[in-house]
């Protein structure tokens, strides 16, 4: 093999000390002679691995072969076939782990840039083609509810808008795109120009979306199938319910989950300087957990002006965060204090937290889930200053739906109970996503609202 086939073209990147005062995109992805270069260290495999690999299957050699012919347009037509968030995967799916893990040129070298090829593809579309034509479903097309604007339920509406039914987006936010919107930062992916394209594509096949409705508050599944004629609904709810540590001082002022931090900062904009909403880093910030979400929520509290140290019980190599990310937060000057955990938050005489007094922790034997159980170290503990406390230690479904939609059974994490193909334990009703799964990928969740909405398609075909 040559070896300049060996290694990667590497994207630009914003400098370090320069991106971790602003909220401007990381990575400035290839531009097309880059995209065209990279492309060309493809070998076409025989029996493509890296297709094995995506959970949507994308036709990977094919589009990498249009992108080295300079037929880009070709390229987006063969990825628009598997995803309908492109521009958005190519930015925040695991690649490492999925197409790009098993990219045979990673044997020996470094495997092809396969998300960033992605992602040049999906910009180079929203910059040079025209938007299609504005749809609408046929007069008296059967009516389908999806529950929640997230990828699981705009890929579900957006599939089911192409074959032909009336698909209405229940969301309970006043804005769409779910973790999308208000959970990954701009940073990492912009919104007006890059989420809203994609959700502009999808409402543009004819799909309608109803912002500040609450299912299970505002109307329930049971009203929406029988007052309002949805024969089919699909809940794509998500996982946002954030779990804390239950230690003394959680109660105190400056104390968020990581959902609350990045809500008030993405979707609420507190980080632009015309927007009134409070939120509160302070002169010195704690994130406690080591997974995504505490990079994100790390990286945002520095850019907001916060001294800002990662709590995390294990080593580095157990952090479950992404590499890439975990790179770019020490690049831009975040702190890692490293087997600590948090014992007890501190507050002063008005509320607010003052200081978190942490244990060191040492490598135990493995535990359930296979890594090195984390053990206190008795008399190790200590006091590291702070003004703000983020915990990131993880969400859960919120269990609203389950409760008040009836013979919808959820299970013991929260997750609502559903086969392959999403059918869940209630007739008609079907969902996809980190409401079935838990917290996981935005990939997962684009692929499994896919599925169901053929599932959805086959059982109202079953139907009629
Ligand atoms: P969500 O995106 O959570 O969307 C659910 C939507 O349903 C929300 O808009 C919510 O408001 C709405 N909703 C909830 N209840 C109701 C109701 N009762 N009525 C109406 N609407 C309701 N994944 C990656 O692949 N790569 C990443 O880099 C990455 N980074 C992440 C960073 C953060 C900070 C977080 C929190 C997650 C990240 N993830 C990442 C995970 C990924 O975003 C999620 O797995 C994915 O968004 C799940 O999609 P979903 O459609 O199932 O749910």
């Amino acid at each position: 093999m040559m070896a300049e086939r060996l290694a990667r073209l590497k994207a630009r990147e914003q400098d370090p000390k320069v991106r971790a005062a602003n909220f401007e995109e990381v990575c400035y992805g290839f531009d097309a002679q880059e995209a065209q270069q990279e492309a060309s260290r493809c070998l076409h495999c025989k029996n493509p691995r890296c297709v094995g690999a995506c959970p949507v299957s994308i036709r990977i050699p094919e589009f990498i072969a249009a992108v080295k012919d300079g037929d880009f347009a070709g390229a987006a037509a063969v990825i628009a076939q598997d995803s309908s968030l492109p521009a958005i995967c190519g930015r925040v799916c695991p690649q490492e782990t999925q197409c790009e893990g098993s990219c045979v040129l990673g044997i020996k070298g470094e495997s092809v840039s396969i998300g960033k090829l992605e992602r040049f593809v999906a910009d180079w579309s929203r910059e040079n083609l025209p938007a299609g034509p504005a749809q609408q479903p046929a007069p008296g097309a059967p009516k389908v509810a999806i529950i929640g604007s997230g990828p699981a339920g705009l890929a579900c509406a957006g599939d089911l808008a192409k074959l032909g039914y009336a698909c209405t987006v229940f969301e309970a936010l006043h804005e769409t795109g779910g973790v999308l919107r208000y959970g990954i930062p701009e940073f990492r992916l912009p919104k007006d120009t890059v989420l809203q394209h994609e959700i502009d594509n999808i409402t543009r096949l004819g799909v309608r979306i109803e912002t500040d409705v609450i299912v299970g508050r505002t109307v329930t599944v049971d009203e929406l199938m029988d007052r309002e004629g949805f024969q089919a609904v699909f809940i794509g709810t998500g996982a946002g319910l954030p779990k804390f540590m239950n230690i003394p001082g959680e109660n105190l002022c400056g104390v968020f989950s990581a959902n609350e931090f990045l809500t008030r900062s993405n979707l609420m904009k507190a980080y632009r300087d015309d927007y009134k909403t409070p939120v509160h880093a302070g002169a010195k910030a704690i994130v406690v957990g080591g997974g995504n979400v505490a990079m994100d929520a790390a990286r945002t509290a520095l850019r907001l002006g916060a001294e800002t140290t990662v709590v995390y019980r294990r080593t580095e190599v157990e952090l479950p965060a992404r590499v890439e990310e975990v790179h770019h937060a020490k690049e831009e000057g975040v702190r890692f204090e490293l087997l600590t955990n948090p014992v007890e938050i501190l507050g002063d005489e008005k509320g607010w937290v003052r200081a978190v007094r942490c244990i060191r922790m040492k490598l135990g034997e493995p535990d359930a889930s296979g890594r090195r159980a984390p053990v206190e170290i008795p008399g190790s503990e200590f006091e590291i200053p702070t003004e703000t406390v983020i915990m990131s230690l993880g969400t859960a479904p919120n269990p609203l739906l389950a409760r008040t939609t009836a013979g919808l059974e959820a299970n013991r994490r929260g997750g609502l109970v559903a086969d392959e193909a999403g059918a869940t334990t209630r007739p008609g009703v079907f969902a996809g996503g980190d409401a079935v799964s838990g917290a996981a990928t935005v990939i997962l969740a684009m692929g499994a609202g896919r599925r169901a909405a053929r599932a959805i398609d086959a059982y109202l075909k079953s139907r009629a």
